[in-house]
């Protein structure tokens, strides 16, 4: 697609070269100036199928307001789909609307508003879904995936200082988890980024903002999985896949992969798992038989009732059980309390790997330098952000782990 930024300086109503803004005026009146771009925007949400045909999704041009203080404006430079954008598309999960989706990417850093000292133009950053705001009680504890006032902002489709950024001839349009990464460009919180190698593949770069951190970040700081030990991973897309690479890396003995998809169990013994097991209703017993007793974790990422209760069944007595995967929010599960307790079972939620980003975002990257964490066998298809639909489709039929936009 045709790059198409414009900086349009609205003191003179007309737009304006980033040449001539630089040279004279760009840094007197910056507040006054709006950003044009590119970017795919949700109006209305849809389950209708294929989504290359009900195109839920529209490649627009919009507006973003210049950063404010402590904001970033970010030339996104690859963006990756989740699952989870699909719940945004169908409605499962509720969001103001009309939003620009996009929870995965990195960008370079083009412009920094006031009271920015940590990121100057010309830094690579990942972009993090959940900004951190340093000072509410879960931040100050150190569980900043927690962020109280980043979550709000998230639910509310506005930036963690309040309100959105982006509009179209003055209606305001929502920014997604503080992002809005399916565009040219985004306006988001300095919060919401972490600073890495400009040498570091964008591609690669994109995918620590989500699957690397809720994967990996699940077996790693969720689990604390420990070397040895025996782990199920109950959904193989592209976050159960990084979930993989997360328990090579702590040093799992046994790593159970199961899945419905025969293409996607073969995927994931490619990517170290030990043993594939077809999702069903005997999948937890034939692990508990092959693990003598079931693993000492199992992670649910598939995001259904199905894979939670495969995941609780094949951990063994006192082992830990991991819930990741995105239910529909109705969804509610019944325990049997009494063989729970006899079973010292552990059921823990996993926001974000349970991630601190700042720490282990860099953490990751030296991993994948070291080549320990082949993070690069998660891209399965490449594309233009115009394609975006089709990337949709293809999510939506699993037959995609990561698949990666550039503008
Ligand atoms: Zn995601
Ligand atoms: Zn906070």
């Amino acid at each position: 697609m045709e790059k198409t930024t414009t900086y349009v300086n609205l003191a003179l109503s007309k737009p304006t070269t980033e040449a001539i803004l630089d040279k004279y005026v760009r840094h007197l009146t910056k507040v006054n100036f709006v950003i044009e771009f590119k970017a795919a925007i949700l109006r209305n949400c849809t389950t209708e199928r294929p989504f290359t045909d009900s195109t839920p999704l529209e490649i627009v041009t919009i507006e973003a307001a210049a950063p404010l203080e402590h904001e970033v404006l970010i030339r996104i430079n690859a963006a990756s789909l989740c699952r989870s954008d699909l719940s945004v598309i169908t409605g499962v999960r509720a969001w103001p609307m009309p939003i620009v989706p996009g929870h995965e990417a990195s960008g370079t850093v083009e412009e920094v508003g006031s009271g920015v000292t940590r990121l100057s133009p010309g830094d690579q950053v990942v972009l993090v879904y959940q900004p951190q705001c340093g000072e509410c009680p879960c931040c100050v504890s150190g569980n900043v995936y927690l962020c109280e006032p980043g979550l709000a902002a998230n639910r509310a489709g506005a930036l963690l200082g309040g309100g959105s950024r982006l509009s179209i001839n003055g209606e305001k349009i929502h920014h997604h988890m503080g992002l809005s990464a399916f565009a040219e460009m985004a306006v988001v919180s300095e919060h919401s980024l972490v600073k890495v190698d400009k040498d570091l593949k964008p591609e690669i770069a994109a995918l620590f903002g989500c699957a690397v951190m809720c994967g990996a970040g699940s077996v790693i700081n969720t689990g604390n999985v420990k070397a040895g030990e025996s782990v199920a991973i109950v959904g193989i897309g592209g976050v159960g896949a990084s979930a993989i690479l997360g328990a090579r890396l702590a040093g799992a003995s046994r790593i159970f992969a199961v899945d419905i998809d025969r293409d996607k169990l073969q995927t994931a013994l490619s990517l170290g798992a030990t043993d594939a097991i077809e999702a069903g209703p005997d999948a937890a017993a034939r692990i508990i038989e092959d693990s003598a007793g079931g693993v000492d974790c199992a992670v649910e990422s598939a995001g259904i009732q199905e894979a939670f209760q495969t995941a609780y069944d094949c951990t063994k007595r006192g082992g830990r059980v991991v819930n990741l995967g995105l239910v529909n929010p109705s969804t509610l599960y019944s325990i049997d309390l009494a063989a729970h307790v006899t079973s010292a079972k552990s059921i823990t939620g996993s926001y974000m790997g349970s991630c601190n980003p700042q720490i282990d975002i860099p953490r990751f990257v030296e991993l994948f330098k070291e080549g320990r964490f082949p993070i690069e066998q998660l891209i399965t298809h490449r594309m233009p952000l115009s394609d975006v639909n089709l990337a949709l489709e293809r999510m939506a039929a699993s037959k995609a782990l990561r698949q990666i936009l550039s503008p």
